[in-house]
C-alpha cells in the first residue's frame, strides 16, 4: 500500500478508502439494528465502546452493560454525519441518505417521503404533483445560500382529502414523517461534527507546523467516498 493511498481519518489514524467503506458499512448496520458492538482495540472503530480482549474471555462476552438505543444512535449518527451520511427517521423506519448539501438535499428527500399517499378503500398509491413544484421553487430558491438561512420547506397536507380514485376513501400518508425534527437532530450532528473538525485541524496544524502537511486528507462533512477515491486517484498521477 503506498503512502499516497492512504488518508488521515478524524481519529488520527491513517486509513485506506476501502477501510474506511467497511467502516462506514459497519456503523451504519449497528445504527440500524441497534446491535450491542464492542470493540477489543483502539483502532479503526473508536467511536464503539472499547473493553479488554481478557475481559471478554473471562466474561464469554457475556453481562456487558447494555448499550441504549440513544447512545448507539448517537454514537453512530456522529460518525455517519462526519462522511456525510445521515439518517432520516420515519414512523416506518430509518434511510440512510448521503449528502453534500444536506439543508437541500434531505429536506428534498423527506418531502419525497411525505407526497406519498395511499387510499385504504381502494389501495392505490399516488405522489402529488402540487408539491413536487413546492420542492422545485424552494430548492431553486434556496440553492444559493448558506446553511442558517435556509427555510424550512412548506408543503401541502392531502391527507384526511377524498380518495381521487375511487371517491369513497379518505387518503393517508403511506409513510409519516416529521422534517423539521429531523432536520434539528441533523443540525445538531453538523454542528457538533464541524466543532469536531476544527479542534482535529487545530491539533494537526500544532503538530505540523513549521513542516508541511502532505497527502493527507482530513474528511471535512460532505466528502463523499467517490470523491475521496477520485482525489486519491488524482494524487498517484
Ligand atoms: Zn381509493
Amino acid at each position: 500500500m503506498k503512502r499516497s493511498e492512504l488518508f488521515l481519518m478524524n481519529n488520527g489514524l491513517y486509513s485506506h478508502a476501502i477501510h474506511a467503506y467497511y467502516l462506514k458499512n459497519t456503523i451504519s448496520a449497528i445504527r440500524l439494528s441497534h446491535q450491542q458492538v464492542y470493540t477489543t482495540d483502539h483502532g479503526a472503530m473508536p467511536m464503539v465502546p472499547f473493553t479488554n480482549i481478557e475481559k471478554v474471555i473471562t466474561k464469554q462476552g457475556r453481562n456487558y452493560p447494555k448499550q441504549s438505543h440513544e447512545m448507539i444512535d448517537r454514537i453512530t449518527e456522529r460518525y455517519l454525519a462526519s462522511v456525510g451520511a445521515y439518517v432520516i427517521v420515519t414512523d416506518e423506519g430509518v434511510a440512510f441518505v448521503e449528502s453534500e448539501n444536506p439543508p437541500i438535499d434531505l429536506r428534498a428527500y423527506m418531502a419525497g417521503i411525505f407526497n406519498k399517499y395511499t387510499c385504504p378503500a381502494c389501495g392505490i398509491q399516488f405522489l402529488t404533483n402540487d408539491n413536487i413544484d413546492i420542492i422545485k421553487a424552494w430548492a431553486q430558491a434556496n440553492q444559493d445560500k448558506n446553511y442558517k438561512e435556509v427555510k424550512p420547506i412548506i408543503l401541502k397536507d392531502h391527507a384526511g382529502e377524498e380518495c381521487p380514485q375511487c371517491k369513497k376513501g379518505i387518503v393517508k400518508h403511506v409513510n409519516t414523517i416529521d422534517i423539521e425534527k429531523n432536520m434539528e437532530r441533523i443540525n445538531k450532528l453538523i454542528a457538533y461534527v464541524n466543532a469536531k473538525n476544527e479542534e482535529e485541524d487545530r491539533k494537526l496544524n500544532k503538530k505540523t507546523s513549521g513542516g508541511e502537511v502532505s497527502g493527507n486528507i482530513v474528511m471535512p462533512v460532505g466528502t463523499s467516498f467517490a470523491k475521496l477515491i477520485e482525489k486519491e486517484k488524482g494524487n498517484e498521477k
